[in-house]
């Protein structure tokens, strides 16, 4: 009730606002999207698991040199599958291994070579194609015994889910057309200490890359907790909110000052990745978590939090932790490991698709706003917002979006054509803005937070 009148009342006002040019329909479903999302296939999902699984153990420093055993093996097949699909698809895919040499590490008992396998698919639009969007799974796995490179470690949830559902979205996006690049990575020594994110999110720091999101999908397999209640019907996004940091950046400094805590880079993407997940898989929701990562636990997201990049973590329902980091044995009659027969194939396909979505949305659409400021420098109940420009020729133009200071979710929305300022008559200091840009087809950006012009 107050959420709609909130929306009738500030549209009532905006209604004397200038004419703009008609709103882009946000809410259609994009053709190319739907094929995508259609595309996905529990099947080929199941293939790749079983093949995973198929290599006994893909613990970081397990063996090398085999052609069907241990974690060499597995990054070789990874490799040439993604080739071989690229290939089919178009040839536009561009699969490469990066690699590093990890020194003696609390996890790591000899210098031992970390393979990320990594597959890139360039932008086509040249205003967007240095922006990039990263979605990663990790392809090695662990027994009880974290540094025992030789049992079993079939590791078919954690993460042969992840990295399955990596390959399949770079498999069948590879012939799809995006205006930002999408680069589809599976990474090693994620159980080691996220030494393989680590290494690729510091190169690209070092690079200045222009990661606009990261999400890792680490255990996503399972649709049944441990007390074999099964749901399939939603997945958590685990957002994390104010960086931790020794010191806070000048960006953070300035959230805090402005009660910008929800409004961090990661979160506006996990609204951004929520919307477009549940428009495009329908009866199935994103959960997102306000919190960086569960209690105990971590991810390959990590490392591009800590590094000033927006990232997020996908992962099930409600774990069972008997399949998890767990050697295979039976005890008092149960099962226990991680094996394929826990995994749910249809599950993971809704996982992938929600990804799928997300990540085709956001680089079909524009680029985030940049310089979003809201002008403080007079006491006033009205709402100045002004930007930069954005440089795509498909923008069709900005929508701002508001909300109610205690909701987590945008309320209001108003379009405004191309201008790069405009003047709301709700007061700055009691609802939180965003910013957005939407192109020609409706494709809308993640929303940018104002910082304050004084
Ligand atoms: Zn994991």
């Amino acid at each position: 009730m107050h959420k709609n009148s909130l929306i009738l009342s500030a549209l009532t006002v905006l209604a004397a606002v200038p004419a703009v040019a008609a709103t882009p329909d946000t809410a259609r479903h994009q053709a190319q999207i739907d094929q995508i999302v259609q595309e996905i296939s529990p099947a080929r999902i199941e293939g790749y698991i079983n093949k995973l699984v198929g290599f006994r153990t893909r613990h970081t420093m397990s063996d090398t040199v085999s052609e069907t055993e241990g974690i060499g093996a597995a990054r070789r097949w990874i490799k040439s599958e993604l080739e071989r699909c690229g290939a089919s698809q178009g040839g536009r895919l561009q699969v490469a291994f990066d690699s590093h040499i990890a020194p003696v590490s609390a996890r790591i008992s000899r210098p031992t070579e970390i393979v990320n396998v990594v597959a890139t698919l360039p932008g086509t639009q040249p205003a967007s194609v240095d922006r990039m969007y990263v979605v990663s799974g990790h392809y090695d796995s662990r027994n009880t015994d974290i540094m025992d490179a030789k049992g079993d470690a079939p590791g078919a949830n954690d993460d042969a889910s992840g990295t399955a559902a990596v390959m399949e979205m770079a498999c069948v996006m590879a012939k799809y057309k995006f205006d930002a690049t999408l680069v589809f990575m599976t990474v090693a020594a994620e159980e080691q200490g996220l030494l393989g994110a680590a290494h690729w999110a510091e190169q690209a720091k070092q690079k200045n890359l222009n990661i606009a999101g990261m999400f890792t999908n680490d255990i996503i397999g399972s649709s049944r907790d441990e007390h074999g209640k099964v749901d399939n019907t939603q997945v958590r996004l685990f957002a994390e909110g104010l960086p931790v940091q020794k010191e806070n950046s000048d960006a953070v400094r300035t959230l805090i000052q402005t009660g910008g805590e929800n409004d961090s880079l990661s979160r506006q993407l996990a609204r951004a990745v929520k919307e477009a997940g549940e428009r495009y898989v329908p009866k199935f929701k994103v959960n997102v978590i306000q919190r960086r990562d569960r209690y105990l636990r971590g991810g390959d997201h990590m490392p591009f939090l800590e590094r000033g990049y927006a990232a997020l973590r996908f992962t099930e329902p409600a774990e069972d932790f008997n399949h998890q980091h767990q050697n295979i044995r039976t005890e008092k009659g149960v099962l226990i490991g991680d094996l394929p027969q826990y995994d749910d194939f249809n599950y993971i396909a809704q996982v992938a698709r929600v990804n799928a979505a997300a990540l085709s949305s956001l680089s079909l659409a524009p680029a985030a706003p940049a310089k979003v400021q809201v002008r403080t420098a007079k006491l006033q109940n009205d709402t100045e917002l002004v930007w930069q420009a954005n440089a795509e020729p498909d923008l069709a133009g900005y929508r701002i979006v508001w909300r109610d200071t205690s909701s987590a979710e945008w309320q209001g929305s108003q379009f405004v054509g191309k201008a790069t300022e405009f003047t709301l008559p709700l007061s700055k200091d009691n609802y939180y803005f965003g910013v957005q840009a939407i192109d020609n087809d409706g494709n809308t950006s993640p929303a940018s937070y104002p910082t304050p012009l004084r």
